[in-house]
């Protein structure tokens, strides 16, 4: 069966859970691990989408009894999998109300699906880590090569949608993954700032998340 969830290090005992939804990205960052390798932590990432809610279900029970924090994270965008990943938290919410949401996304979701996805989600996800990836669009569209039109602004504004949800957002960039892209780190952070949202600098790890 694939990897649908796993541990940073294999750990045994979590505190942290990562869901591997899907490998469909609507980005094609040029840091993204998936264009260097096929594991987390020696864990295969790779599937084709052909699983069931049980799938899940079973795998995450292995974690189950250490997990404090579940993470939609992986080799793709979670929200691709949007009904997927609704009745995942659903069964969390119901089962291990205790147990902290989080996704990790590149904020394209409500331009992908023209509408208000955050809404959707308000109950269901206590935060988002949104990557933001650079201070403009030119940038972005060269780090990030999306496949939707006005991807830098509609990740924008997802965040503000995030934010009108009651979702606590965090706007991210990763550093230090090429000599030839100089990050405008400040200029990122201001935009992060009038966003209302935290600011996280994320070094590029070759283990990946
Ligand atoms: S948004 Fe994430 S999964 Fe998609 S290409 Fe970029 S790094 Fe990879």
């Amino acid at each position: 069966m694939y990897t649908l969830v796993y541990s940073i290090n294999n750990e045994k005992n979590p505190k942290t859970v990562y869901i591997n939804l899907t490998n469909a990205c609507t980005n094609s960052c040029i840091f993204c691990l998936r264009e260097q390798k096929d594991d987390v932590c020696g864990k295969d990432m790779w599937h084709d989408d052909n699983y069931t809610l049980d799938d899940i279900i079973t795998q995450f029970k292995e974690f189950a009894n250490s997990a404090e924090e579940v993470v939609f994270c992986g080799y793709g965008e979670p929200f691709l999998k949007k009904d997927m990943m609704k009745d995942f938290c659903l069964y969390l919410r119901k089962n291990y109300p205790q147990i902290k949401i989080r996704v990790n996304t590149n904020g394209h979701a409500n331009a992908i699906y023209k509408t208000n996805v955050a809404e959707e989600f308000k109950k269901l996800i206590d935060s988002a880590s949104i990557s933001l990836n650079a201070a403009n669009a030119d940038d972005y569209n060269e780090i990030c090569k999306p496949k939707i039109s006005n991807a830098y602004e509609e990740m924008k504004k997802f965040v503000t949608a995030c934010k009108t949800a009651g979702i606590d957002v965090t706007t991210s960039i990763v550093t230090g993954f090429d000599n030839i892209h100089d990050i405008d780190v400040n200029k990122c952070q201001e935009i992060s700032k009038n966003l209302g949202a935290k600011f996280k600098i994320r070094e590029f790890i070759t283990n990946g998340y």
